[in-house]
């Protein structure tokens, strides 16, 4: 097959536009923030206009622990897009922040043979620049936890 264009095999990004680009905004400053619901005080992940609890539309940003526990987690051995041939086999993780919101992402520092138990297993933010203007936050073992083979 041949592919064209000159970022046929870049590994797709974010759309940067509204609240969106505004996470991401947080990302690229290296900080992990969430919304927040004035009217309930919940924290809410993805960004979206108004509370699913409350029905307030009013909130603020407000930076995340960046801390949390695996709540699922699984192997990608196949990429399904050129811009992940290379990566692959990766683990990617739903994590359940302390603040209680629930957010996907890559696990970097994890051997991906398929063995490794993750699930609880707790875990902190760390940011991968992926672009010149884009950063993604990912999900690492504590340092501490973290034997010299990179398995727990
Ligand atoms: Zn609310």
């Amino acid at each position: 097959m041949t592919r064209t264009g000159p970022d046929v095999a870049a590994p797709p990004l974010p759309s940067l536009e509204g609240l969106t680009a505004q996470f991401y905004e947080h990302c690229r400053r290296e900080e992990l923030s969430f919304q927040r619901c004035s009217g309930c005080d919940r924290w809410r992940h993805v960004p979206r206009l108004a509370c699913a609890r409350c029905g307030s539309d009013a909130w603020s940003w407000q930076r995340s622990s960046g801390r949390g526990v695996v709540f699922s987690h699984t192997v990608i051995h196949r990429a399904l897009h050129p811009g992940f041939d290379e990566a692959v086999p990766f683990v990617c993780a739903v994590v359940e922040m302390d603040e209680g919101v629930r957010m996907v992402a890559r696990m970097v520092g994890v051997v991906a043979d398929g063995t490794a138990m993750l699930a609880d297993a707790a875990v902190e933010v760390v940011y991968v620049h992926v672009a010149d203007d884009v950063v993604l936050p990912a999900f690492r073992l504590p340092a501490a936890e973290v034997r010299g083979d990179g398995r727990r």
